[in-house]
């Protein structure tokens, strides 16, 4: 079964999230539990942990199928001292919204080294940052990102999501998201029926689909390889429809939230009962 939804508007309140996602026939949504252009938010009130749970019940929303995502400020890989701190905090304090909310999952990208460091060095502090978070969190996954690998961002390979995944100590708590628009702008053809199984296997091989919690489906403004990250809408892209036809018959992508975050929201619902259309598969 395909869970397919968009990262929708919660603005007013987490709790308001849910109802937005349910008006454009989402099976699953992403939110932002906090200004993701700040550092620090206000704490979530009681008010807004109950009826944010309420609201998931009323609309059938289970916590696998809500994939949260953290502040863009935050980047667990920066080398600088005081930076890394910062976003180490930061980091923790998204991890434990989440586990207030009775949530399952956190998808962050993975950081950047900003030029003061090698990948390999930034990696290590990623891991390091992550097992931080865990060792003080209860019952949320920590789930990374693959990135278009603009400027100096980790994640443009899968071996960058297996280097990080190898330095985490509960592999229970850890695993990764895939961006079919960062997929494709960091080098993988996923537009051609070869290069969508080649790529997959490659997956498989390198990380492992049982690290698979979440997919971001977006088509992409920008060519592969291009290793610049601006999606556009579904089909109307470089990736084009046929690879979100072959994903939405892959079982592979069974069970987990498959979130839009396509350029124009208007589009949403229309792109969600789209989806649902390719499906040929017998389930
Ligand atoms: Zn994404
Ligand atoms: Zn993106």
């Amino acid at each position: 079964m395909k869970y397919v939804g968009a990262h929708v508007s919660a603005s007013g309140g987490v709790e308001n999230a849910p109802g937005n996602a349910h008006e454009i026939g989402a099976k699953a949504f992403a939110l932002f539990t906090k200004n993701q252009r700040q550092w620090f938010s206000n704490p979530l009130t009681e008010i807004n942990i109950r009826l944010f749970k309420e609201n998931c019940k009323k609309f059938g929303y289970d916590a696998s199928h809500i994939l949260p995502h953290d502040s863009y400020l935050i980047n667990l890989g920066n080398p600088g001292k005081g930076p890394l701190e910062q976003s180490r905090k930061s980091f923790f304090d998204e991890m434990k919204r989440c586990e207030l909310l009775g949530l399952k999952l956190l998808n962050f990208h993975p950081g950047a080294h900003l030029k003061l460091a090698t990948e390999e060095e930034s990696i290590a502090l990623i891991g390091e940052s992550i097992n931080m978070a865990l060792e003080k969190t209860k019952g949320v996954t920590a789930v990374i990102e693959n990135t278009a690998g603009q400027g100096s961002a980790i994640g443009y390979k899968f071996e960058h999501l297996k280097q990080i995944i190898d330095l985490v100590d509960d592999k229970k708590r850890v695993g990764v998201c895939l961006d079919t628009c960062h997929t494709f702008t960091s080098g993988y053809d996923i537009s051609t029926e070869k290069g969508y199984k080649e790529t997959f296997n490659e997956f498989e091989k390198i990380v492992g689909f049982r690290y698979l919690r979440g997919i971001h489906l977006n088509d992409s403004k920008k060519a592969l390889g291009s290793r610049v990250d601006r999606h556009e809408s579904i089909g109307t892209g470089l990736i084009g429809e046929d690879c979100f036809k072959w994903i939405m018959n892959d079982s592979r992508f069974d069970n987990i939230p498959i979130i839009l975050e396509t350029p124009d929201e208007t589009l949403w619902s229309k792109e969600i009962s789209w989806l649902y259309s390719l499906v040929t598969r017998n389930a």
